[in-house]
C-alpha cells in the first residue's frame, strides 16, 4: 500500500500519522491512535477467524453433499477434530 504525502511528512516530523499529534515514543502514532489501532486490529483478527470457521462449515456441508450423505451423517463419520471445529464454529455465532 502506498503511503500518502501527509503520512510521509508526519512520520518524518515525528508526529502521529493519523491525527498529527506528537507521536508516542518509537511509534508512528500518538498513544490514543495506537489504542484505536490495537482495537481495530483485534476486531479484524476476530472477523477473519470467524470467516475461516464459516468456510470450514461450508466445506463440510459441500463434502457431505458430494459424498451423498446428510450433514449429520457426514459429521458423525468424521474425526473428533472435525466435531471440535464445528463446535467452535457454533460457539462464535
Ligand atoms: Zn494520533
Amino acid at each position: 500500500m502506498a503511503h500518502s504525502k501527509q503520512f510521509m511528512e508526519r512520520r518524518a516530523a515525528g508526529l502521529c500519522v493519523d491525527c498529527g499529534a506528537p507521536a508516542f515514543q518509537g511509534h508512528l502514532r500518538c498513544e490514543k491512535c495506537l489504542e484505536n489501532q490495537r482495537f481495530i486490529t483485534a476486531e479484524y483478527r476476530k472477523r477473519k477467524r470467524r470467516e475461516r470457521e464459516v468456510k470450514t462449515l461450508e466445506d463440510t456441508i459441500k463434502a457431505a453433499t458430494e459424498a451423498g450423505m446428510s450433514y449429520g451423517q457426514y459429521v458423525a463419520q468424521n474425526s473428533e477434530g472435525m466435531k471440535w471445529r464445528i463446535k467452535k464454529y457454533r460457539e462464535v455465532q
